[in-house]
């Protein structure tokens, strides 16, 4: 059975104990890995180190090991891995893809919930006013530059087991952030590196994550990195 050999994965956040949501997401990715700690990855999401705790990683471990679940390579802590995020995001930062951006939250939200808005943030303060900012020393967040993204980028799609082929749509993903000022990197910037470097081939995961898959799908063109289903 061509399945059996199909590598899946299960990426908790340590940001508390495990709870039903991830068991739930977790039983079935490890179904459809044919209950096979060989084709079954765990990954650390804790990127975040404003929220992650390696005590949670240590009980979430210990409760997925309750429920059964195993594996056979070591969990892979995102945290690791920043060099290469970092070096994902300065070869962005050199193809004129991202911006650095220096809106607050509330700027941020009053801008792109203005009348005449169109998502974009990219000129939203003047140039003299970023200059300011930085003199100050307040860290830049990167933001994807989508006037120029969307120059380059042809439709591009993905398929969903469940819900079928997704166009994605370059309008909604906005000007996105692919860096946050304190991390120096984010999720979606780590998942597409992390599924092609761990040969993740199916990725079974929360609906409530179906929309960022969008944001992924535009990076593994970008970068030119396998889409995994
Ligand atoms: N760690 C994130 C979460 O728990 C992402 C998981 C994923 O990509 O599957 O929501």
């Amino acid at each position: 059975n061509i399945m059996n050999s199909f590598i899946f994965r299960f990426a908790p956040s340590p940001t508390g104990d495990l709870h039903l949501g991830h068991a739930y997401s977790a039983f079935c990715a490890w179904q459809a890995a044919g209950a096979s700690s060989a084709n079954f990855k765990l990954r650390i999401d804790d990127l975040d180190f404003t929220r992650c705790k390696d005590d949670y990683s240590e009980r979430q471990i210990e409760d997925l090991k309750w429920l059964g679940l195993s594996w056979d390579e070591a969990p892979l802590y995102q945290s690791q891995r920043l060099g290469r995020y970092q070096e994902a995001l300065a070869e962005l930062k050199d193809r004129a893809l991202i911006y650095p951006c220096l809106l607050t939250r509330s700027e941020v939200r009053q801008i792109l919930s203005a009348p005449q808005a169109d998502g974009s943030l990219r000129h939203a303060i003047t140039a003299s006013e970023t200059e300011k900012r930085l003199e100050k020393g307040t860290q830049p967040a990167w933001r994807l530059d989508m006037e120029r993204i969307k120059k380059i980028t042809p439709e591009l799609t993905w398929h969903d087991e469940n819900y079928g082929l997704q166009i994605v749509d370059l309008h909604k993903i906005g000007d996105a952030v692919i860096a946050r000022r304190d991390i120096g990197a984010s999720y979606h910037l780590s998942v597409v590196f992390y599924y092609a470097d761990s040969s993740i081939d199916i990725v079974v995961r929360g609906r409530d994550l179906l929309a960022d898959t969008a944001i992924h799908r535009l990076l593994q063109f970008l970068f030119d990195l396998p889409t995994p289903r």
